[in-house]
């Protein structure tokens, strides 16, 4: 057995919705809204599969999706991919950052990593045989500083792994932060892994800025999109990769071999939603900006200390301000007391530096927010 992944505990979101589904708690635990996503995108892929080719695709994607992608990215983020050499279709975004880190990681490179962070870096980073080397941002803001990635870059740095915007915290890395962190990939030769799978997912009037499009960029950075984050259908798991050619050559190669192909109708639904109207997006980001703000108030109305969230599904409350110390502990008296599922955000730090910051997903239906609110009435 491999005593990197032997030693892993299960991850946290499964654990937590597990507990909820035993106690029957609300849960706002794990990240996946309770809106079914478009009817139309829905519609296609179902056609799909009756009338079409349920064959193996193209290993890098149907055509007609990565024109799709090329063009969406055009549209929505001014950025000049070709359909032919930049993009690729892979099962998920979780196996584009796999297959990212075992084409371009080799044992003993450093990579650097910005916790609180998605709970799958680490373990694939490691496995990868690489080295993390962590930037620790800490609440309210989780804000980068050049003095924090002075110290986490090195002659070894070889990549630097992120996600903008940032599960759990709920943040975007400003164009200033990413030409900062531009500045440091650049000195030292590394490559920016930029897993944007949260992209359209922004509040407040906010639009996504992709360090694919930075000045000195371009050549350098993987950015991974994920169709599942994009139409609220997160088990869908089509990954959408973008790399330079002399990249994406390589990225190419561990794709073949991991899962070759991503299911043919999953793709040509998404090549559809993909072309859809400004409309749809700005909706989707309206209703998920509403469901926000009810629970926000919500939450605030209780007592609960809200962090601010500008992007994803979650809102943090800063439980230090009840208090408490232990987020973990908190999560289990809320899943067993109260009936509502939350996950402690210190699952996303690698060796526990903040633990007092507890996530929930919004992503709901008034219904499910209003009955876990009622059930937090009481969470002293
Ligand atoms: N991305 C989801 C979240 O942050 C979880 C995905 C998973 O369960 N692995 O909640």
């Amino acid at each position: 057995m491999n005593p990197i992944f032997s030693a892993l505990p299960t991850s946290v979101f499964e654990v937590m919705s597990q507990l909820a589904r035993e106690t029957g708690a609300v849960n706002l635990g794990q990240g996946f809204p309770d809106d079914p996503g478009p009817l139309d995108v829905r519609q296609k892929a179902a056609d799909a599969v009756v009338n079409g080719w349920n064959q193996y695709p193209p290993m890098m994607g149907l055509p007609e999706l990565r024109q799709a992608t090329a063009a969406h990215y055009k549209r929505w983020q001014g950025l000049d991919l070709d359909p032919d050499s930049e993009i690729m279709v892979t099962s998920g975004a979780t196996e584009a950052i796999a297959g990212a880190l075992m084409a371009l990681i080799s044992p003993g490179d450093e990579v650097v990593l910005f916790e609180p962070m998605y709970d799958a870096y680490v373990p694939l980073v490691r496995r990868a045989g690489g080295i993390p080397k962590f930037v620790t941002l800490t609440p309210p803001h989780f804000g980068l500083s050049e003095e924090a990635l002075a110290k986490a870059f090195s002659p070894r740095t070889k990549a630097v792994l992120f996600n903008n915007p940032l599960n759990p915290t709920a943040t975007i890395f400003s164009p200033a932060d990413l030409d900062l962190l531009a500045a440091f990939c650049i000195r030292h030769d590394a490559v920016a892994i930029c897993d944007e799978v949260w992209e359209h997912v922004v509040f407040d009037g906010h639009r996504h800025v992709s360090m694919r499009g930075r000045p000195g960029m371009g050549e350098r950075t993987v950015k991974i999109s994920s169709a599942g984050k994009i139409f609220s259908l997160t088990g869908w798991k089509v990954g959408l990769v973008m790399a330079a050619p002399p990249l994406m050559r390589v990225l190419a190669k561990a794709h073949q071999y991991i899962t070759f192909t991503t299911p043919p109708n999953l793709q040509a639904a998404v090549a559809y939603g993909l072309g859809k109207d400004d409309s749809y997006f700005e909706g989707m980001r309206a209703d998920f900006q509403r469901s926000r703000d009810r629970f926000a108030e919500g939450l605030t109305g209780l007592g609960f200390s809200v962090l601010p969230s500008v992007g994803t599904y979650f809102l943090n409350v800063d439980i230090a301000a009840l208090g408490e110390s232990d987020d973990v502990d908190f999560c289990k008296r809320l899943v067993t007391e109260n009936g509502v599922a939350a996950i402690p955000v210190s699952a996303f730090y690698a060796e526990g530096a903040v633990k007092t910051v507890v996530r929930f997903c919004f992503a709901k239906r008034d219904a499910t927010l209003d009955a876990a609110l009622e059930r937090l009435a009481d969470w002293q």
